[in-house]
This record gives structure tokens, C-alpha cells and sequence, in this order.
């Protein structure tokens, strides 16, 4: 079971080979920045089941947490393909907008409601945190950090 998926313009393409550890809506500040003022929606794999092909841009921040999050997004059309955290290189945050349709995927658990602005339309039958979360528990083994 798995999942493909392409950036906008086609330059970047995805192949999972595995099922999410979890999904996340997650509404934290830097999320509502690159989604264009909505929350992001993602699905958390193993980094060694996310093979992507294509010429991927990346910036950082620095985390409330201190942990540098990298986001990674197509260098041709600025979608958004994944994120990784320095604290859990193993698991790649992929965002929902480049899988393709149909899969089944939908948001398990919302994250940084603290930071929601005042219109969101937040599910209540979701687990939900303020903040952010623990790390999500992995069927594998920690990978070693790969060079992206
Ligand atoms: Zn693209
Ligand atoms: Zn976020």
C-alpha cells in the first residue's frame, strides 16, 4: 500500500511505499504563512518510504521547541512537499496538496489550535492539542540521517 504524488507543475514526483504513522491539521503560525492563511494538512512516513524525484528548494526556521524545521518545496512552482524536523530526521511531514487524488487520507489529530484564528472550522470529534504534540510512534526503525 502506498502513495504517489506530484507538485503543481509536474517537476516534482512522489512514491510512498508505506501507510502514514499519523495525519495532522496542523495550525501553527508558519504553517498559516505557507499554506495562505489556512492550516496545512500532512501525513507523517517514514523518510526511507518517501523516494522523490525532481529539484526540490528548501528554508528553515527555528521552532518554538529550538528544533530547525526544513520545509521543501518544488524549485519550479513553490509547492510545498514535505517537511522534516532536525529532531526526528527519520519521518518525512508530507503535505496532502501533493498526493494524488483519490487516496485515503484524511486529518487524525489537529495540532497548534492555540494559534487558529477565530473562523476556523475545527472538527470536534478530532484529538486535538494547543501545542505541539509528541512525535508519533513508527512501525520502523529510525533511519540514519540521509543527505537532504
Ligand atoms: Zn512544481
Ligand atoms: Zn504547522
Amino acid at each position: 500500500m502506498g502513495y504517489t504524488g506530484k507538485c503543481a507543475c509536474g517537476a516534482v514526483t512522489l512514491n510512498i511505499g508505506a501507510k502514514p504513522a499519523t495525519t495532522r491539521q496542523c495550525w501553527c503560525r508558519q504553517c498559516q504563512t505557507i499554506a495562505a492563511g489556512g492550516p496545512t494538512h500532512n501525513a507523517i512516513f517514514p523518510a526511507e518510504a518517501v523516494a522523490i524525484e525532481g529539484t526540490l528548494g528548501a528554508a528553515s526556521w527555528t521552532a518554538a521547541s529550538g528544533n530547525t524545521l526544513t520545509f521543501h518545496f518544488c524549485a519550479s512552482c513553490g509547492t510545498q512537499v514535505y517537511g522534516q524536523s532536525s529532531a526526528r530526521p527519520h519521518l518525512k511531514t508530507v503535505r496532502f496538496g501533493v498526493l494524488d487524488q483519490p487516496h485515503d487520507l484524511k486529518p487524525e489529530v489537529v495540532i497548534w489550535t492555540q494559534d487558529a484564528p477565530d473562523w476556523a472550522q475545527i472538527d470536534p470529534a478530532l484529538e486535538q492539542w494547543p501545542q505541539q504534540p509528541p512525535a508519533p510512534a513508527t512501525p520502523t526503525a529510525p533511519a540514519p540521517a540521509t543527505k537532504d
